[in-house]
């Protein structure tokens, strides 16, 4: 049984947010899907340890962003290597507040959608909830960035706490050492470098400057460790 099968599903990526009173919280999802048509049914699958499963669970809404291609990786880090227990996500971000409460994420979003719960399905360590779409908006055209344009391009990890989340991710060119992050599992490709951050390509873990940190969730390089 080979599982890098599953690595040929496509997904999007998305911030799902959603509200508990006037508290809000957002998180990376990349299990969005259209289910129906009349009514307009959207999926989406939400680990049960996410703050966010909590803030849905309370308010029966949430709100999908949906992202640009060129949305940078400490963005998406912020939503989804970071929990909302321990900070609040939507401050220094452009963000909005829907007439049902529920927030959306603006920032790298060419489009939002809102959903009302009308359903939920247990699926051991995720819930999937369906959600009848209250109201959309296209906020500007561009490309989607695609989970495979995340992983391949961007170099970007998958949380333990994602669906799709698969054991001995591996990515990139194996030619010069890679390190990864011991945080939250962010490889360094020195093939790619860290170009939204002004890393080109081809450059060496080595000849990173100390002022560097991780672009997923912000930690320095001693956190680094050879990928084997
Ligand atoms: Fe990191």
């Amino acid at each position: 049984m080979d599982l890098n099968a599953l690595r040929n599903i496509s997904y999007g990526m998305y911030i799902i947010s959603s509200n508990k009173g006037s508290q809000f919280n957002a998180q990376i999802a990349n299990t969005v899907f259209q289910i129906t048509n009349e009514p307009i049914i959207i999926a989406i699958s939400i680990n049960k340890k996410n703050f966010t499963h909590e803030y849905i669970e309370s308010s029966q809404r949430f709100s999908i962003s949906i992202l640009e291609e060129n949305t940078p990786l400490d963005f998406i880090g912020k939503f989804g290597f970071k929990s909302g227990r321990t900070e609040n996500k939507f401050i220094n971000i452009k963000s909005k507040v829907l007439s049902s409460g529920c927030p959306v994420v603006l920032d790298f979003s060419l489009a939002y959608l809102e959903a009302k719960v009308v359903n939920k399905f247990d699926c051991s360590s995720h819930t999937i909830f369906l959600g009848e779409i209250t109201e959309s908006e296209i906020s500007k055209s561009g490309k989607v960035m695609t989970y495979a344009y995340y992983h391949q391009i961007k170099g970007g990890t998958t949380p333990k706490t994602a669906p799709t989340f698969m054991k001995n991710e591996t990515k990139g060119s194996v030619s010069m050492q890679k390190y990864k992050c011991k945080i939250c599992g962010y490889i360094y490709d020195p093939k790619i470098g860290d170009p939204d951050n002004g890393i080109k390509a081809d450059t060496l873990f080595e000849d990173i400057p100390n002022t560097w940190v991780c672009p997923v969730c912000g930690a320095d390089k001693s956190q680094f460790e050879k990928e084997e």
